[in-house]
């Protein structure tokens, strides 16, 4: 093991730890200037703010942006199709970018020229990386930004990087293994399939390679699969959030208990019918404002359901953090004007073993929804009411919602793979 401090310090010590009141001021400065600048320099920006009838020195802060509507990322597809490549919302000529990428939509991403574009060094720097680490980038480099998004980054810290791309797990333990790599940047799963491939060469990942961080994105990362990696190679893993057109959103500190929001964006929850804000631990969609003089995407809606809270993180950064991702927006139901997510219902079944199988079904009595849990079980509970009373104040807690519990013999629930199935009609 090397004798890196991975702990200490922050690359932004400043900002990252600024007072409620300093964030404040610094987000409410940024998207003033930056609607004002937009309105001027972006003629997709300027058409938004026309339509919905809103003079740029309205938005005196961040209080201010629920008045503009969310642009949605397929609504971005569209704008970016009538107008390429990139929808009016460039405020540069073409030829003054570093690169463009296109993503799946398609999406035409800009880099602009200043280093970390995408503003991932913060969340490298909190989860540990430091200018002595030799990193794997598995991140896919053709195309898409990812590859890039990351090694742009990972060298603003000073560390070393391999740009291995996807692919190819014997080589990249050989590699791992010849070079002494310490970081790993990808996918928690791409890892797990590496050191799978490792002991298969007779190479144990813990004792035999030198990893000792790594930063996993682009997939929901369960706590099942961290532990697993984390003990099979000795080392801490950190996640992050952010995509193709923005870049980093938030970020893992070491505590690992939320992501920090980026100080590169102004982030907010917001209901995904109305567009209005919501408070710490209410689910709703993700959508931010970047910080981003040359594609300034003002309240774009990035289609993730997640949750924040603004409790105090010992790590000592300040900003608020995003619980975790539940998943798309687009798989929310709403049951008696709650959002419903499968990813609640898993985690709320999660804590029964004795459930095999499990879906919602929501149907409407009397103009009013109900939501019943169908359960199949792997064993009949010896008190089945104490049970149906337990999962039932279970649900109460995690969905906030009370539904109705139905034990169900097994094979009955149809395995159309569908956790929420709404059966409601309306007239
Ligand atoms: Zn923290």
């Amino acid at each position: 093991m090397t004798t890196i401090d991975r702990s200490a310090g922050f690359l932004h010590r400043e900002r990252e730890t600024a007072s409620a009141a300093e964030w404040q001021s610094y987000n409410d400065e940024q998207v003033r200037d930056l609607c004002v600048m937009a309105y001027r320099e972006a003629p997709a920006v300027k058409k938004i703010f026309d339509d919905a009838g809103i003079d740029p020195d309205d938005i005196r802060g961040t209080a201010d942006l629920a008045k503009i509507p969310v642009t949605s990322k397929s609504r971005l597809a569209e704008l970016q199709a009538e107008n390429p490549p990139f929808g009016g919302f460039l405020t540069v000529p073409v030829n003054e970018l570093k690169r463009i990428f296109m993503s799946p939509g398609p999406i035409y991403d800009p880099q602009g020229r200043v280093p970390d574009f995408w503003g991932w060094s913060e969340g490298f720097y909190a989860a540990g990386f430091r200018p002595q680490d030799v990193v794997i980038n598995t991140f896919g480099y053709q195309m898409t930004p990812a590859g890039l998004m990351f090694e742009e980054s990972l060298l603003e810290i000073g560390c070393c990087v391999l740009p291995t791309g996807v692919g190819n797990t014997e080589t990249q333990v050989q590699l791992m293994k010849n070079l002494g790599v310490t970081g790993f940047v990808g996918m928690a799963s791409f890892l797990r399939k590496i050191g799978e491939k490792a002991r298969e060469m007779g190479i144990d990942p813990g004792k035999d390679l030198r990893l000792e961080i790594g930063y996993v994105a682009a997939e929901i990362l369960t706590d099942a699969l961290r532990a697993e990696v984390e003990d099979m190679y000795g080392m801490t893993l950190c996640q992050g959030y952010g995509t193709a057109d923005c870049g980093c959103l938030a970020y893992e500190c070491r505590e690992k208990n939320g992501m920090h929001f980026t100080s590169n964006a102004y982030v907010e929850i917001v209901d995904p019918q109305t567009g209005q804000p919501l408070g710490p631990g209410e689910p709703g969609e993700v959508v931010v404002t970047m910080f981003n003089p040359i594609y300034p995407l003002i309240r774009f809606g990035t289609g993730d359901l997640s949750a924040y809270t603004n409790e105090t993180c010992a790590c000592g950064r300040t900003a608020p953090r995003l619980t975790r991702i539940m998943g798309r927006v687009d798989q929310i139901t709403k049951v008696k004007g709650m959002f419903v997510h499968p990813s609640q219902a898993d985690q709320v079944v999660a804590a029964f073993p004795q459930v095999a199988r499990y879906q919602i079904v929501v149907t409407r009595e009397q103009n009013s929804d109900i939501m019943t849990f169908n359960l199949e079980m792997k064993e009949q509970p010896a008190d089945e009411e104490a049970f149906i009373r337990e999962f039932s104040a279970a649900v109460q807690d995690g969905l906030k919602l009370r539904p109705v519990v139905r034990l169900v013999p097994a094979g009955s629930i149809a395995d159309d793979g569908k956790k929420i199935r709404d059966e409601r009609q309306w007239d």
